[in-house]
């Protein structure tokens, strides 16, 4: 009985030395983050854990009535399911970006893993996409010790402003005055357009789409809306990342 308390003791300590502290030195110093830029007038809408078949079309068709180009972290095996929407986003201008092949925590993957997880999804965006991904934000943006290694060659991207959309509790109203809050020159905002991730409720995309769209009616002709890799090119710092 003991043992097995010093055994579970053991891995917690070592998870929160190999991933929890890491990410929270790296995040609170932006250590090789990108997480906003340096660029007036211009903001990135992200969405994470997509492409989903029902979620992603509604989030697209949106995104083009409003003229407007995202960035699209994406799972590997959701894409691998449905190349379709992965062409469509291409296709429509958005950037393809990097999640995981699998929705999981660098928290309990090793280095190696890390790196695994991104070349298989960057290979299934290239299959797809004839482009190669530029960009990697980590699930739940979780890095650890050697996230800057494993992640090379694609971009460390966080965000800026993260809005509890993936709780239906949050209600459209709440999430639009976060949006509102979240909205600044240089911003990267994520949102999610799958339910499908562990802690996401059913149906929360629903209410993304339904904030976004009121969000997009009142902003869309007060910013410039553009991908994270275009936020990158014009952002004065990003020379550093
Ligand atoms: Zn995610």
């Amino acid at each position: 009985m003991l043992m097995i308390l010093y055994i579970l003791l053991t891995i917690i300590m070592l998870i929160l030395v190999y991933g929890v502290l890491p990410t929270a030195i790296m995040r609170m110093f932006s250590l090789g983050i990108f997480r906003s830029a340096d660029a007036q007038g211009k903001v990135a809408l992200t969405f994470d854990d997509g492409p989903h078949p029902v979620y992603t079309p509604r989030l697209l068709d949106l995104l083009k009535r409003y003229r407007i180009k995202a960035t699209f972290f994406v799972v590997g095996e959701y894409a691998e399911q449905y190349p379709h929407i992965i062409k469509r986003m291409a296709e429509e201008g958005h950037e393809v970006a990097i999640h995981h092949y699998r929705h999981v925590s660098n928290w309990l993957l090793t280095p190696f893993g890390t790196k695994r997880q991104c070349a298989k999804t960057a290979a299934v965006i290239r299959r797809i996409t004839g482009r190669e991904p530029v960009d990697y934000r980590p699930p739940w943006g979780h890095l650890n010790l050697a996230v800057f290694w494993a992640r090379r060659p694609f971009r460390l991207v966080i965000w800026s402003a993260i809005l509890g959309d993936w709780k239906r509790t949050l209600g459209k109203e709440r999430l639009l005055k976060r949006l509102h809050e979240g909205l600044q020159d240089g911003a990267i905002i994520v949102l999610h357009d799958n339910d499908r991730t562990p802690g996401a409720d059913e149906g929360a995309p629903l209410i993304m789409l339904e904030a976004l769209e009121a969000f997009l009616a009142d902003v869309h002709d007060q910013y410039d809306f553009v991908t994270v890799d275009r936020l990158a090119a014009v952002d004065r710092r990003a020379g550093n990342m």
